[in-house]
């Protein structure tokens, strides 16, 4: 695998202190409280990819598409990782090497879709296109940055979040629910 834009951070990699101030703040990590799911841990493993320690993989590049460029670790990093940044190019590597991973992306039930392109028109980051030949939605994974617009748009239920990080309609819902019934976590 080429790691053509994910080079440019060889050097600068160490900047991060491992410190560990991100962890608190990132919603991924609070779900599994797993250290491959927090900033520190994810930089980490770029490190050790960018060293040649470890292999790219499955595993390592949907981690890398497991983020909701909030960039909450961003502002609470005392060394200014720029966490984001370095995810970003991390993700268009593993796309350029054929890595066809989900991570916390969107997607689009094509029995649902009626092809209305509402969801192109929200999506702030133009991660969402019609492909007219194959009448379809189509999503950039490397664009998406998961912030559900097109999902809380889509008038037929066509798009959807992933589950498993608690931000999907029937998840909030579960957690609505099970607030006011007194059992929150
Ligand atoms: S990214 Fe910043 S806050 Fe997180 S471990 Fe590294 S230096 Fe600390
Ligand atoms: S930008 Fe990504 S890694 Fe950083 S806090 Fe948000 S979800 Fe976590
Ligand atoms: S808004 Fe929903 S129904 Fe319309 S094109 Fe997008 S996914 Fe399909
Ligand atoms: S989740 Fe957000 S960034 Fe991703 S395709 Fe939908 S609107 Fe665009």
């Amino acid at each position: 695998m080429e790691l053509n834009n994910l080079k440019k951070w060889q050097d600068k990699l160490h900047v991060c202190i491992r410190c560990g101030y991100c962890f608190e703040h990132c919603h991924i990590f609070k779900i599994t409280g797993w250290e491959s799911d927090s900033p520190r841990g994810k930089l980490i493993m770029l490190h050790g990819l960018l060293q040649g320690d470890i292999k790219p993989s499955d595993y390592l590049a949907e981690k890398m598409f497991e983020c909701y460029m909030c960039k909450r670790c961003e502002a609470s990093c005392s060394a200014k990782v720029e966490v984001t940044e370095v995810f970003m190019d991390a993700r268009v590597d593993f796309a350029e090497a054929g890595y066809d991973v989900v991570g916390t992306t969107s997607g689009t039930n094509e029995d649902l879709c009626c092809r209305c392109q509402v969801c192109v028109a929200v999506c702030k980051h133009e991660a969402r296109s019609l492909d007219k030949e194959n009448k379809k939605i189509v999503i950039d994974k490397v664009k998406c940055q998961s912030c559900g617009c097109c999902v809380a748009a889509c008038p037929s239920g066509a798009a959807y979040s992933q589950e498993g990080f608690r931000l999907t309609p029937n998840e909030l819902r579960e957690q609505v629910v099970n607030y006011l019934a007194g059992g929150v976590e």
